[in-house]
């Protein structure tokens, strides 16, 4: 297939292209690369058969015309987004823009092309979304996909936006969609300001680790390689106009979390006296911190035979190894504007 993927030299969009590149599909790059962005992620693929990189905003709607005209590519995978919550808070606004506006901007171009190519029926629009749309558990249940939309934060309300937008095109225009909805994602080239990499980067430069609230929070952690297995085979094999929930069955409260970590880099990388965990530190929480996500993955076990291959503390290990051995890649990145400050307190 030829896959054309938004937000392809960030975290998640860059792992699903390494691996539709190896699988031999054709793919093309949409990134409008703002400060998320690092093209390296995709530095392996570049020179492959097949690949190219259009960098162009998906709000700029003539210009994403023009990609589809020159590509005409069979199946689009959307990722774009503005993704950090933090940064939500401080500054929604960038958010509408990117993640409703752009993806409505989107949106028409793939409907103006699947219209000129007479509608085909194989054509796929799958956007890629978050857990965080059906909003705060309470210690018991689990999100499926009737579950009804409640985001709390400007990000996920963003989110839950374009998700409706996705579906309103598929309802009203019959553009094939699919949606799938994720929950928190880990792993290589994670941009150092979400918390699995603060964590690592933090306690190797003998810094404070900056845990939120009491550290209670209980997230559904999944390794971004088993996000990009399933988002291929979604692709492939999901039923048009239904939504999947991916998730990795493998919840932890954020302390926990810290501490597993902690406790690898202490097998890894010893410090001189004592554990990383004493490095610990509460902080102020999130305003409107979301107390705990679960996800039930059972459509997509049931009906697409997909599962997580990686638990959680094997995903961690992998994790910590690579960005001790990636050292260039990540320190590059800290002196981006905003990485390594508190952010999203709601001042
Ligand atoms: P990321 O921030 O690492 O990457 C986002 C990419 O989108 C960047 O390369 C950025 O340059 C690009 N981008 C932003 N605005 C753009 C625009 N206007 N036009 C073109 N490109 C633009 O994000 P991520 O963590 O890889 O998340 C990817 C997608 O997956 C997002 O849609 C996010 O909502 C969703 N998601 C993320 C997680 C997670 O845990 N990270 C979980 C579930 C769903």
């Amino acid at each position: 297939m030829k896959l054309l993927v938004t937000g392809g030299a960030g975290f998640i969009g860059s792992a699903v292209i390494r691996l539709a590149v190896a699988r031999g599909h054709e793919v093309v790059n949409v990134d409008a690369l703002t400060y998320a962005a690092c093209l390296e992620n995709v530095g392996r693929v570049a020179d492959a058969p097949g690949y190219c990189f259009e960098h162009a905003d998906i709000c700029d709607a003539p210009r994403i015309r023009d990609v589809f005209e020159r590509h005409r590519p069979d199946a689009v995978l959307h990722l774009a987004a503005e993704s950090h919550v933090d940064r939500s808070i401080d500054g929604p606004s960038a958010f509408i823009r990117t993640n409703v506006d752009g993806t409505g901007t989107l949106l028409e171009a793939a409907r103006a092309y699947w219209e000129s190519r007479g509608r085909p029926s194989d054509f796929r629009f799958h956007h890629v979304s978050t857990d965080e749309v059906y909003g705060s558990l309470g210690p018991d249940g689990r999100f499926t996909e009737a579950t009804p939309y409640a985001p709390r934060s400007p990000y996920s309300a963003s989110k839950a936006a374009s998700d409706h937008l996705v579906r309103a095109w598929h309802e009203t225009y019959g553009l094939p969609v699919l949606v799938t909805n994720c929950s928190n994602n880990y792993g290589p080239y994670q941009f150092p300001e979400k918390l699995i990499p603060v964590v690592i980067l933090n306690a190797i430069a003998e810094r404070p680790i900056p845990v939120y609230g009491t550290g209670e929070n209980v997230r559904d952690w999944l390794f971004v390689e088993d996000h990009a297995e399933a988002l291929l085979l979604v692709l492939q094999r999901g039923e048009v106009g239904r939504t999947y929930n991916i998730g990795g069955d493998a919840e932890a409260r954020n302390i926990d979390l810290v501490r597993m970590i902690c406790a690898i880099l202490d097998a890894q990388q010893p410090r001189a006296k004592g554990s990383y965990s004493d490095l610990v530190s509460f902080v102020t929480d999130r305003p409107g911190h979301d107390l705990r996500y679960a996800i039930d993955a059972t459509r997509i076990r049931d009906e697409l035979g997909w599962q997580p291959a990686l638990g959680l503390e094997e995903g961690l290990v992998r994790t910590v190894e690579w960005y001790l051995a990636n050292k260039p890649w990540w320190r590059g990145l800290q002196s981006r504007e905003g990485v390594g400050e508190r952010l999203g307190q709601g001042r």
